[in-house]
């Protein structure tokens, strides 16, 4: 081979290298394997799916990604940066739901998947994981071909063995992923239907133990309606942009704050002092807190180029018109020219 046709042969290469690479991002989510777990091996394939059973870990990133794989206790977790991991093959039994009854079925285990999500079942979690939990619900679901209303939560499927206080097996042993049954959320998570009612409770197979968890997934309590807002009304939560990835073009942040920043086990003491102080509110607060502004996004300059790998952190504040939001509640689709990054 000459040097010309060496050279062209490699301009080839790179051009299609650069062109898998692109397909890969547009097609694919990202998932890493970093927390597969050791248990794999000793799963059953699942004859049949179902159900997608969406769960909140209730304890913070770190400790919940090495339960969930020592144990193989779901097939993926979604952390509060949108990272998704893989935990245990996806054909593969995991043991996410424990004593679980849907439609007459016991151990729902055996035909669903389960998704970790780490955050807490009575608290707003960021746009940035709602969304690539609705993505990758988005991508088992057309693999799997289950429709929106078999997308259910834990506290859906979950049942009681009879006890001092309840007689008869019954619902409402948990209430874990609650959130994932409101209204609220579920509009997020580009979800257009919901069980409309408990079909074991109904068969008599079941008592209803819980009143209150009955009415957040059959009833109209919606926990999560005051914590996220449209600027207009509802109706703007159906509108879309993002290039066709649909996301809720004008859902703007919640107005509670977002679960304490994950991270690692030392950082627990600062959690704690950061808990115990109220949220800051202006510049002048994070200024007073050591934050620093990394920069201003302009038409030339994206938030991802002023904060790192770091723009979607719950410790990176995002500041427009006064106004405050963390990184991971920020929607990257949204970020004006003009916000200001505030950085420890
Ligand atoms: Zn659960």
């Amino acid at each position: 081979m000459n040097e010309a046709k060496r050279k062209s042969v490699c301009v080839k290469l790179v051009a299609l290298l650069a062109l898998s690479l692109l397909t890969f991002s547009l097609h694919a989510l990202e998932i890493s394997n970093r927390y597969r777990s050791p248990r794999n091996p000793e799963r059953r394939v699942r004859r049949s799916t179902s159900l997608i059973v969406l769960h909140t870990t209730e304890a913070p990133e770190r400790s919940s990604l090495n339960k969930l794989s020592e144990r193989g206790e779901a097939h993926y977790c979604v952390t509060e940066s949108g990272r998704i991991y893989a935990i245990v093959d996806r054909d593969r039994e995991a043991y996410h739901a424990g004593r679980s009854m849907w439609n007459a079925k016991e151990d729902v285990d055996n035909c669903s998947i389960g998704i970790e999500c780490v955050g807490y079942h009575d608290k707003p979690m960021g746009i940035v994981q709602l969304k690539a939990i609705a993505s990758l619900v988005k991508e088992l679901k057309k693999m799997y071909r289950i429709d929106d209303s078999s997308v259910v939560c834990h506290s859906h499927v979950a049942y009681g063995a009879p006890n001092k206080w309840q007689k008869r097996r019954h619902r409402g042993r948990k209430r874990c992923g609650m959130l994932f049954a409101t209204q609220t959320v579920r509009k997020i998570l580009e979800l257009s239907s919901k069980p409309r009612r408990d079909p074991d409770t109904r068969a008599g197979r079941l008592a209803v133990g819980d009143p209150y968890l009955n009415r957040v997934l059959y009833g109209n309590l919606d926990t999560m309606a005051a914590h996220y807002h449209t600027p207009r009304s509802g109706a703007a939560l159906a509108a879309r942009n993002d290039g066709g990835k649909a996301l809720p073009a004008k859902l703007s942040a919640p107005k509670v704050a977002a679960t304490s920043s994950s991270g690692g086990a030392k950082k627990k003491n600062a959690a704690i002092v950061a808990a115990a102080q109220p949220e800051p509110k202006s510049e002048k607060d994070l200024k007073a807190r050591g934050y620093i502004l990394k920069g201003v996004v302009s038409k030339g300059r994206t938030a991802s180029s002023v904060a790192g790998a770091r723009w979607n952190s719950p410790s990176t504040y995002y500041v427009l018109r006064g106004k405050l939001t963390k990184g991971n509640m920020v929607n990257p689709a949204k970020i004006e020219v003009g916000t200001a990054i505030w950085m420890k």
